[in-house]
C-alpha cells in the first residue's frame, strides 16, 4: 500500500492531506494506519520526524463518531509537543466538524476550562495539568475511547508514570491504546503489558539510529572557546537556521547572550522562561525571525521545526538516544541536514561513549579556520586552559566565567577566509583513546 487513497480514510481527511502536500504515507503511517483503523492496540517504536503524529491522528479522526465527548485523549510529555499535536489534529481534521482542546501547564486555567466545558472530541494534554482539570471537575474522561501515549519514554524519564497510571484509571471505557516511543526500555514494556492488549508492534526505525541524510561533524576546541567557535561557524557556514543545545538553562542564557552581543539573530528556549516567552521563541524561530534557537533538551523531543538546517551540540547529550533526538531536529521528513558536536577536552570521555553507541562511522572530525585543535594533546589544553585561567570553566566543566574567555582571541589567529571544513578522520584530538576494535585509521 503506498497511497493514502488506498487506506479508506474519510474523504474530508484525504482532502486535508492533499492540501498539506502529503503525497504518500511515510513508513510508520503505511504500517500503523491499517492496524489502528482495525482498532487494535499498537506500539510504535519511532523517533521524531518519522511522521508518527499522523500515524495515530488519522485513524482517530477517521473513527471518531458523533456522541459523548471527549472520545480521544493524547498524552504528551511537553507543552510544546502537545501544542504541535493539537495543531496537527486541527490540520488533518479541518474538514471534519471536530473540536480539539490542548491542555498544558504554565498558563492560566480559564481558557482551558472554557474549552473543556464546551466539549471537545479530542484532548491533547500534558499529564499534570490534565489531572488538575479532572480533579476540579472541569472534564470527565469517561467517554474516552482512544488513548495515545506519545513519546512514552520521555514521559517516563520526566517522572510522569504515576500520573499516566492515574489518568488510565480515568478512562475505563477505552477501546484502543496506542503507545509511541523512540526507545523501548523495560519500563515501557511493563507499561504496555499492564495496560495494552494483544498489541501490534511496529518499528519505524531501530532505537538509537540516526536518521539518514544527516552529516555529523565533530569540532575539537578548548572549553573556553566553545562559544566563540559556535559564533564563527554560524557566521561562516552556509547555515539557514540552527538549533543549539546546551546542558543547562544558565548555559543557554549565557550562549544566547554571547551570540546576541555578536549581533546574531538569536532566541532561547528552556524551562526558566515563561510559557509566553517559550511560545514566542518557538514561533519566532519557526517563522524565520530568529536564525538561532539556543535550547536545553526540552526542545529536543517532538518539536516540528521543519527548517532547521543545523543542530549544534554545544554540550554533548548524556546518551545516544538524546543525541538521536537532537540530531533528528534536522533532516526532518527525509530532508538533509547537519549535526555538529563541539567537543572540549573535558567532554572527550562522554564523546567516546556516544561514538560507541551511535556508531563510529557516523562522525567526522573537522576543524574551522582559527580553531585548529585537532592535533592538540589533552593535557596541553588543560595547561593552556589553566594558564588562561580565570576566563575558563573549572575542571568539572560547570560554572566558571566563560564569558570573560569569550572576549579573548582564539589561541591561533583566524586565518583568512573560511575554508571548507577539514575532514580529518585519522586524527585523535586531545589524546582520544583508541577504540579497542579499530581505532582511527
Ligand atoms: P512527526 O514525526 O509526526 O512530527 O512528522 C514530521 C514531519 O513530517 C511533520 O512536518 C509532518 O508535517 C511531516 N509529514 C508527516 N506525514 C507526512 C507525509 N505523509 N508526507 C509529507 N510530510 C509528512
Amino acid at each position: 500500500m503506498s497511497k493514502f487513497d488506498d487506506m479508506a480514510l474519510k474523504p474530508e481527511i484525504l482532502k486535508a492531506l492533499n492540501e498539506s502536500g502529503y503525497e504518500r504515507p511515510m513508513m510508520i503511517q503505511e504500517r500503523a494506519i491499517p492496524i489502528a483503523m482495525e482498532g487494535k492496540d499498537l506500539i510504535g517504536c519511532a523517533q521524531t520526524g518519522t511522521g508518527k503524529t499522523a500515524a495515530f491522528a488519522l485513524p482517530i479522526l477517521h473513527r471518531i463518531s458523533e456522541g459523548r465527548r471527549p472520545q480521544a485523549l493524547i498524552l504528551a510529555p511537553t507543552r510544546e509537543l502537545a501544542i504541535q499535536i493539537g495543531d496537527s489534529f486541527e490540520k488533518y481534521g479541518k474538514y471534519l466538524s471536530i473540536r480539539t482542546a490542548t491542555i498544558y501547564g504554565g498558563v492560566p486555567y480559564d481558557r482551558q476550562i472554557r474549552a473543556l466545558r464546551r466539549g471537545s472530541d479530542v484532548i491533547v494534554a500534558t499529564p499534570g495539568r490534565l489531572i488538575d482539570h479532572v480533579k476540579r471537575g472541569n472534564v470527565s474522561l469517561k467517554p474516552v475511547r482512544y488513548l495515545v501515549l506519545d513519546e512514552a519514554d520521555r514521559m517516563l524519564d520526566m517522572g510522569f508514570l504515576p500520573d499516566i497510571s492515574q489518568i488510565i484509571q480515568y478512562v475505563p471505557a477505552r477501546e484502543q491504546t496506542m503507545l509511541f516511543s523512540a526507545t523501548m526500555p523495560p519500563e515501557i514494556r511493563r507499561l504496555a503489558n499492564r495496560y495494552m492488549k494483544d498489541e501490534v508492534r511496529i518499528d519505524a526505525a531501530p532505537p538509537s539510529t540516526v536518521a539518514k541524510g544527516i552529516t555529523h561533524r565533530v569540532y575539537a576546541v578548548p572549553r573556553s572557546l566553545k562559544s566563540r567557535l559556535v559564533g564563527k561557524l554560524i557566521e561562516d557556514e552556509p547555515i539557514q537556521s540552527v538549533l543549539v543545545f546546551t546542558r543547562t538553562r544558565k548555559g543557554a542564557d549565557r550562549l544566547a547572550g554571547y551570540l546576541t552581543r555578536k549581533n546574531l539573530s538569536v532566541t532561547s528556549l528552556h524551562s526558566d522562561r515563561t510559557q509566553g516567552q517559550r511560545q514566542a521563541a518557538l514561533k519566532g524561530f519557526r517563522d524565520g525571525k530568529f536564525k538561532i534557537l539556543v535550547a536545553t533538551d526540552i526542545a529536543a523531543r517532538g518539536l516540528d521545526i521543519p527548517t532547521v538546517s543545523h543542530v549544534f551540540n554545544f554540550d554533548l547529550p548524556e546518551n545516544a538516544d538524546d543525541y538521536v533526538h537532537r540530531a533528528g531536529r534536522t533532516a526532518r521528513a527525509d530532508a538533509t541536514g547537519f549535526s555538529f558536536c563541539i567537543v572540549a577536552p573535558e567532554d572527550i570521555d562522554l564523546f567516546n561513549t556516544l561514538e560507541q553507541q551511535v556508531g563510529k562511522e557516523t562522525f567526522t572530525w573537522s576543524s574551522h579556520p582559527g580553531f585548529d585543535y585537532l592535533d592538540e594533546p589533552k593535557d596541553s589544553h588543560r595547561a593552556d586552559h589553566d594558564r588562561r585561567g580565570r576566563g575558563g570553566v573549572n575542571r568539572t566543566g560547570r560554572g566558571g566565567r566563560a564569558a570573560v574567555a569569550e572576549s579573548r582571541s582564539p589561541r591561533k589567529s583566524p586565518a583568512g577566509p573560511p575554508a571548507a571544513p577539514k575532514s580529518s578522520t585519522p586524527k585523535k584530538p586531545f589524546g582520544r583513546k583508541k577504540s579497542k576494535s579499530s581505532g582511527r585509521r
